[in-house]
C-alpha cells in the first residue's frame, strides 16, 4: 500500500477477512481504505486482537450489525505515511488502535477526553459510518487501516508487539473501571469471568495494588488466576463459598458475555460497592433491588475508555511489564478462534500475526 495523498480519488487497496452476512464464516475479502486527510495515518496492521465483540458482531447479537463486517478494534501496527498536518507520528513507528476512530472532538466529554461517551456517538473502528464519506468502517481483521492522529496511540518503547493488541480493548475497558473508581493499594476487587477481558482485569488491578479474587464458574482456571496476580479464586456456582465472600468487595468488574443473573453476586458487595458491567450489552435476568437497597450496593455500566487514559495505560503496563495472555494464531484459523472463544476456551486472547495474511 503506497502512494502520495495529493490525489483526491486515490484510495488504498486492501485486504482482510470480513462476515458477509449474519453468522457466515469469516471469509478472505478485499476493500479500499480512503485516501489519507491531512490529519490521517496510514499503517501496516502487524498484529490484532480478537475480541468477543468481534463475535457478537459477526452474529448480530446487538441487532445493529451491517455487513460485510471486517471486525478488529486490538490493533498494533507500523506507519507506513502520514497526512501533510500529522505532527505526532512518522513513518515506521509503532503506534496502536483500539475500538474508536473518531468522534466530535468539541463537546464536553471529547474536551475531557472521554471520547467514548462524546455526546455525538464515538465512530467505532468497525461498523460505524465515517463523519466525512458515511462509508462503513472497517477493523483490524486486516493488512492496512487509515486513521485520524487523534486517535492514533504510540506504543512505547520496550512494550512487547506481539503481546500488547489486547491492551487495547480488554485492556483499557478493565483499566478505566478500576480507575474510575479509585483502586489502589488495599482495595477489594473482584472480577467475574476468567477470559480475555477477566484476565486483564487481573493483572491490572493487581498492578494498582488490589486484593483480586476471581470469580468463575469452576474451579479449573484457579493455577492460572493465581499465578495472573490474583490472590483467590472463588466458584461463582458454589453456594457455600458464594455466602462466606458477603461484604467483602469494593469493587466487581462482570465481564459475563451473555444474559445472566447478577443476584448471586450483589451481596458480596460491601455497603457502597459497586458491580460494574463491561460485559452483557442487552437484558439480564431480573435483578432484585434487595441487595442494593439494604447495602446500599450499586450497579454500574462503563464502556472501553478515552484516548488519554488508553495511553496512559499504554505506559502503565511498559513501566509495569503488565502483558496480555496471548496465543498467536493466523488469520486462517479466525473462525476457529470463534468457536474455541464461545466455548471459553482461550486462554486469554487469540491474537492474529498478520504476516499470515496474504493477498
Ligand atoms: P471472553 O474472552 O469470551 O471471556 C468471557 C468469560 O466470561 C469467559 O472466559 C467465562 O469465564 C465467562 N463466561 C462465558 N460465558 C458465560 C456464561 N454463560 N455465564 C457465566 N460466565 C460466562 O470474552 P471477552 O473478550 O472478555 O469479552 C467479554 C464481554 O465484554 C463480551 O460481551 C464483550 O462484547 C464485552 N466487551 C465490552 C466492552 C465495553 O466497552 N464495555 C469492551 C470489550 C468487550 P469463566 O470460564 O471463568 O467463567
Ligand atoms: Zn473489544
Amino acid at each position: 500500500m503506497s502512494a502520495t495523498n495529493t490525489m483526491a480519488t486515490f484510495r488504498y487497496k486492501t485486504f482482510g477477512y470480513a462476515a458477509q452476512s449474519v453468522g457466515a464464516r469469516l471469509t478472505p475479502f478485499s476493500f479500499e481504505r480512503r485516501a489519507l486527510r491531512p490529519n490521517d495515518v496510514a499503517m501496516e496492521i502487524l498484529y490484532c486482537g480478537v475480541c468477543h465483540s468481534d463475535l457478537h458482531w459477526a452474529r448480530n447479537d446487538w441487532g445493529w450489525s451491517a455487513y460485510p463486517v471486517v471486525p478488529g478494534h486490538e490493533i498494533i501496527g507500523r506507519v507506513i505515511e502520514v497526512g501533510s498536518e500529522v505532527t505526532r507520528f512518522k513513518a515506521d513507528d509503532h503506534v496502536a488502535v483500539g475500538c474508536m476512530v473518531d468522534s466530535c472532538q468539541h463537546c464536553d466529554q471529547c474536551r475531557k477526553g472521554e471520547e467514548q461517551l462524546c455526546r455525538e456517538g464515538n465512530t467505532l473502528t468497525y461498523g460505524s459510518p465515517d463523519r466525512i464519506t458515511q462509508e462503513m468502517t472497517q477493523g483490524g481483521y486486516s493488512k492496512h487501516v487509515v486513521v485520524r492522529q487523534e486517535f492514533v496511540l504510540r506504543v512505547p518503547e520496550g512494550l512487547d508487539l506481539a503481546r500488547a493488541a489486547p491492551l487495547l480493548c480488554a485492556g483499557i475497558t478493565t483499566y478505566s473501571p478500576l480507575r474510575t473508581w479509585g483502586v489502589g493499594p488495599g482495595s477489594r476487587v473482584g472480577v467475574i469471568g476468567l477470559g480475555g477481558l477477566g484476565h486483564m482485569a487481573v493483572k491490572l488491578a493487581s498492578g494498582l495494588g488490589a486484593h483480586v479474587t476471581v470469580m468463575s464458574r469452576t474451579p479449573d482456571k484457579e493455577a492460572d488466576a493465581l499465578a495472573l496476580g490474583a490472590d483467590r479464586l472463588l466458584v461463582s456456582t458454589d453456594p457455600d463459598a458464594m455466602a462466606q465472600a458477603a461484604n467483602s468487595f469494593d469493587l466487581i468488574i462482570d465481564t459475563v458475555p451473555t444474559k445472566h443473573d447478577i443476584n448471586p453476586y450483589m451481596p458480596l458487595l460491601d455497603v457502597d460497592g459497586t458491580l460494574v458491567i463491561v460485559g452483557q450489552l442487552g437484558n439480564l435476568s431480573e435483578p432484585s433491588t434487595v441487595p442494593l437497597m439494604l447495602g446500599r450496593r450499586r450497579v454500574a455500566g462503563s464502556p472501553i475508555g478515552g484516548i488519554a487514559q488508553t495511553q496512559e495505560l499504554l505506559d502503565f503496563c511498559a513501566r509495569q511489564n503488565i502483558l496480555p495472555e496471548c496465543e498467536t494464531i493466523r488469520m486462517d484459523q479466525i473462525n476457529e478462534a470463534f468457536e474455541r472463544m464461545e466455548r471459553a476456551d482461550v486462554r486469554y486472547r487469540f491474537v492474529i500475526d498478520m504476516a499470515s495474511l496474504t493477498a
